[in-house]
């Protein structure tokens, strides 16, 4: 693609949130590199996803407003205000607004984002840098948000280093989908929606139907806990969310028979001698 074309009119301006026209961008690399005497491949040497972004835009395709942004201080040195003026504002204005509120995340973009991913890894296991993935798609979206969604369905799974528990990369585990999931009350299988009606999905698991399934999940948790400190007395399990009379007085005479924690008088010291 050749510069005329870059600075033709058929450059697309675009409106979407976030977003900047790639023209400022390729006049600012070239006015960065004209002088210097460095090459297009050397100043984006380690950076090769920030290299894609650029030569879309130089190809007369829009830039994300962050990628803009990285590419201008981090490898231009110069402030992006510089190079997009007010617009930079804007669109970086733009992009936190078009984010929904908190922490939803689309559903395609998780997908766009495990397939990235699954077109990368390594017999199943991807180990790249998401940042830089998210970069490359041109989303806003913050890395750690999407991967705790990622982790938290199941699409995704952490691998670790045998020795030191390293985080390795993540195992694909299935691509995100739409697909219902059970009522994680106690004796429910109710299928939820995940995704909500503006097509962002429900987080975080695990999701209960009602408040009333919550309210059981709550109970049945300490019940559990109840029923293993009555084994631990000597008790019955019985299921019930809280002690009887009788349940107490039974702990009550244990705690009684047991050994001091802590002896009434502690040996000196070497501080108290
Ligand atoms: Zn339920």
């Amino acid at each position: 693609m050749s510069r005329a074309a870059v600075s033709s009119p058929a450059v697309r301006v675009s409106s979407a949130p976030g977003r900047l026209p790639g023209g400022p961008l390729v006049d600012a690399v070239h006015s960065h590199l004209a002088p210097r005497q460095v090459t297009l491949e050397a100043l984006f040497a380690r950076h090769p996803v920030l290299l894609r972004a650029y030569q879309n835009a130089r190809g007369g395709g829009d830039v994300a407003a962050a990628t803009a942004g990285r590419i201008c201080s981090q490898l231009l040195l110069v402030d992006p205000v510089a190079v997009y003026g007010e617009a930079y504002l804007a669109a970086t204005r733009a992009s936190v607004r078009s984010q929904p509120p908190d922490g939803a995340v689309q559903l395609a973009v998780y997908q766009q984002v495990w397939d990235r991913m699954d077109a990368a890894a390594t017999s199943g296991q991807w180990a790249g840098d998401l940042q830089d993935l998210l970069d490359d798609l041109a989303l806003d979206q913050p890395a750690r948000q999407l991967i705790r969604g990622l982790l938290a369905y199941g699409w995704v799974r952490v691998e670790h280093a045998r020795a030191g528990g390293r985080v390795r990369g993540y195992r694909l585990v299935r691509r995100p989908n739409a697909a219902p999931v059970a009522c994680a009350g106690p004796r429910c299988a109710e299928p939820i929606e995940i995704v909500a009606p503006d097509g962002t999905l429900r987080c975080p698991r695990p999701l209960y139907c009602s408040p009333r399934c919550r309210r059981a999940a709550a109970t049945a948790h300490t019940v559990r806990r109840l029923d293993r400190l009555r084994g631990l007395a000597g008790l019955p399990p019985s299921g019930r969310d809280r002690l009887s009379d009788a349940e107490v007085d039974r702990l009550v005479h244990l705690l009684g028979r047991l050994p001091q924690a802590r002896p009434p008088e502690l040996p000196p010291t070497p501080e108290r001698r």
